[in-house]
C-alpha cells in the first residue's frame, strides 16, 4: 500500500506550464516520489506518495516538500486529499457469484507509479458490460461474471499482472541509480528512441542495470 497525500495549491512557481514535475528522491519521498502537476495560472496539484519504513507520514512528508520545495514558497494550499493507494498488484480474483470488484478494490491500479483513475476506468467499462449481459440473461452466477476479467485483461493487453515485476525493480533503484539513468538518457533522442536504442544506452552507459532491464522487457516483449 502507498500512502499518498496532495495539496491543490495556487501562486506555485513552476518551470513551465506544459510540464510535470516528479521529484525521485528518498528525503522527499522515501519508496515513491513527489509531483507537481500543472493546472495552469499558477495552480498545481502537488503531492507525494511513500511506500518506504519512513517514521514521517504521508501528510509529514508533503509538509516538509512543500516547506523546501523552491516551486512552493509562495503557494497556499487550497485543498487536501489524503488516502491509500494500493500498489500491491490486482486481487486474486475480481468476480464471484452476483460480485465484481473495479477500481482500487480490485487493484486496479499502477503499481509503478500509483495511477488508479485510468485503470478503473476501464475496469468500469468491461464490468458495466458484462453486468448488461448478466441482467439480459438474469445469470449472475460466478461463471457468468468471468466474463468481465476476459474483457479487462484484453482490454489491457495483459500486461496489468506483469507490472509489479517493474515496481520490484523501481523500488530496488538508489537515489544514485535514478540519477544515473537520468544522466545516460538526458542527451539522447528519446522521441526517435526504439527498444534496441533503448537497451543500448544500458548495456554501454549502465551495465550494472541492463540485465535486470533486459529482463523486464523480455517479459512484455516475449519476442524480443
Ligand atoms: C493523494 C492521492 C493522489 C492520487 N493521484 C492520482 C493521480 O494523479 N492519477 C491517478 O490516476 N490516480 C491517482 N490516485 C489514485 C486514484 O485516486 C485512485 O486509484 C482512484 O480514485 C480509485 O477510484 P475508485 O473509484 O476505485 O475509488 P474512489 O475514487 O476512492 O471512490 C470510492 C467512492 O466510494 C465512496 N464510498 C466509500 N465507502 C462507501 C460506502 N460504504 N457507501 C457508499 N459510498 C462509499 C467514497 O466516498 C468514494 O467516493 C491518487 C491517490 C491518492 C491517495
Amino acid at each position: 500500500m502507498m500512502s499518498g497525500a496532495q495539496f491543490e495549491m495556487c501562486n506555485v512557481d513552476s518551470t513551465r506550464d506544459d510540464l510535470i514535475e516528479f521529484y525521485f528522491d528518498s528525503s522527499i519521498a522515501s519508496g515513491g516520489y513527489g509531483w507537481i502537476f500543472t493546472k495552469g495560472n499558477g495552480v498545481a496539484n502537488v503531492g507525494l506518495g511513500i511506500t518506504g519504513s519512513d517514521k514521517k507520514s504521508a501528510y509529514e512528508s508533503l509538509l516538509h516538500f512543500v516547506k523546501n520545495c523552491p516551486a512552493t514558497q509562495n503557494a497556499q494550499a487550497v485543498e487536501l486529499n489524503i488516502g491509500g493507494d494500493p500498489v500491491g498488484g490486482l486481487v486474486e480474483r475480481i468476480y464471484d457469484d452476483n460480485l465484481m470488484l473495479c477500481g482500487d478494490a480490485a487493484g486496479q491500479v499502477n503499481p509503478i507509479e500509483g495511477g488508479g483513475i485510468i485503470l478503473g476506468m476501464m475496469g468500469g467499462m468491461a464490468a458495466g458490460k458484462t453486468a448488461a449481459c448478466a441482467i439480459k440473461e438474469g445469470n449472475f452466477s460466478k461463471k457468468r461474471l468471468k466474463q468481465y476479467e476476459v474483457d479487462f485483461n484484453k482490454s489491457m493487453w495483459g500486461v496489468v499482472p506483469k507490472l509489479p515485476a517493474v515496481r520490484d525493480f523501481v523500488l530496488s533503484l538508489s537515489d544514485e541509480d535514478f540519477a544515473k539513468i537520468v544522466n545516460a538518457f538526458k542527451d539522447e533522442d528519446l522521441v526517435n528512441m526504439d527498444v534496441k536504442g533503448f537497451i543500448k544506452v544500458f548495456v554501454t552507459k549502465l551495465p550494472r542495470l541492463s540485465f535486470k532491464v533486459i529482463k523486464l522487457f523480455k517479459m512484455f516483449l516475449p519476442s524480443f
